[in-house]
């Protein structure tokens, strides 16, 4: 394992086209378009209750508002029922992402949704409840700190760790080199998940393209275990609270990096896959928060809503979109505006007292459906 903390390099501009190792190649196809692809999931009903959801397809849903008007269907690429199981959310959103990652492509899945809506579930898979006493210290469950991945709950950030190491071990191993970092946005301060400390800076170049956070670790390793094992620590390390919504609530964004670069003989690809489990994206009216949940409520709703509004910007059209409202956004510009493939996974619940965070959701995420990004080879 190496572990290195200089600047690590955030954006996919580093991850994509460039390479510290040896000589980088350039673009040799024109950009393609690239649609932003956009999945629902459906979690599972905690109770026997009024829904406010119906699953026709693969690729649509019915929304009833409670009879203030005719259901509504809205159509994504996929929809994922109740019962899909982690295997065939990865397979479908997350596995391709992979292959392009190993050719040297930036790609990025995000999970959305309100709080208990399933995001970790899908991303991390089941999630210890914090017992406050001994919370810091209590083991993870056997799912979430085993790496047998024959466990059908293991999320999507296991997964692709898996997957990429069997890619590389089927291929030349020693070409082959894989790093990480892990960060959680929390109230608008960086944390380094894998070394936590005091928050860190973010910087950009002049020209504000090349995002980089100023002390994170970046940790080579050529183990699979190690990684595995690095990413568990860090989710222990994430800033978790019961709100009225959900026992072990997240109350940041989780984003983690995972780099490849493969030697070739016509010099270093690298490709570079962001996983990212955001904070819940439910009203602070919801929650019943107050004071220091609150607090983090409104941080959470504003980076949000920055994540929105670059969104709507992004399916509008619009000339110019503003990344700069919040550490989130300036951190996934490079995945939502380009040389990078991008899976959103928005999360609803199907009781129908969630019926207006589902309605927010299913919008949200109809709307990014329409985003097209450009896409570029890096080698
Ligand atoms: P979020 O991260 O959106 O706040 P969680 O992932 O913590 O939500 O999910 C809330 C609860 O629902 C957890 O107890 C989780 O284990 C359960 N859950 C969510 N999605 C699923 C699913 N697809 N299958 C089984 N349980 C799920
Ligand atoms: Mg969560």
């Amino acid at each position: 394992m190496a572990a290195s903390a200089g600047a690590s390099s955030w954006s996919g501009s580093s991850g994509g086209s460039n390479s510290s190792q040896g000589r980088s190649i350039a673009t040799a196809q024109p950009p393609q378009e690239e649609r932003l692809v956009v999945a629902v999931r459906v979690r599972p009903s905690m109770e026997a209750t009024e829904r406010c959801i119906e699953v026709v397809s693969g690729g649509s849903l019915l929304y009833d508002d409670g009879g203030k008007s005719r259901p509504r269907q809205y159509s994504y690429d996929h929809v994922f029922r109740e019962n899909d199981s982690q295997e065939q959310v990865y397979k479908t959103t997350t596995a391709p992402l992979v292959r392009d990652v190993l050719n040297g492509l930036n790609a990025a899945v995000f999970a959305y949704g309100a709080t208990g809506s399933g995001k970790t579930h899908t991303m991390l898979g089941p999630v210890p409840r914090k017992k406050p006493q001994t919370s810091d210290r209590a083991p993870p469950t056997a799912s979430c700190d085993s790496t047998d991945v024959s466990s059908q709950d293991i999320g999507l950030m296991v997964r692709a760790i898996e997957d990429i190491f069997s890619h590389i071990e089927s291929a030349d191993a020693d070409s082959c080199r894989v790093s990480i970092s892990y960060l959680e946005i929390y109230n608008e301060l960086i944390r380094d998940l894998l070394n936590p400390g005091g928050p860190l800076e973010l910087r950009e170049d002049h020209r504000g393209q090349r995002i980089t956070v100023a002390g994170l670790s970046e940790i080579t390793t050529s183990s699979r275990k190690e990684v595995v094992s690095l990413l568990l620590k860090g989710n222990k390390a994430r800033t978790m609270e019961p709100t009225a919504a959900n026992q072990t609530s997240s109350r940041s964004h989780a984003l983690l990096s995972i780099m490849v670069q493969a030697r070739t003989p016509l010099g270093t690809k690298q490709g570079r896959l962001f996983l990212t489990d955001l904070a819940g994206s439910e009203r602070a009216k919801k929650t019943k928060n107050r004071g220091k949940r609150l607090q983090e409520g409104a941080h959470i709703n504003r980076s949000l809503l920055a994540l929105g509004n670059v969104i709507n910007g992004l399916s509008g059209g619009a000339r110019y979109v503003n990344y700069r409202d919040s550490k989130l956004t300036r951190l996934l510009k490079e995945a939502l505006s380009g040389r990078c493939k991008t899976v959103m996974i928005a999360h609803v619940a199907p009781e129908s007292k969630h019926r207006d965070e589902t309605k927010n959701t299913l919008v949200y995420a109809d709307r990014a459906n329409s985003i097209t990004t450009k896409l570029q080879n890096s080698v």
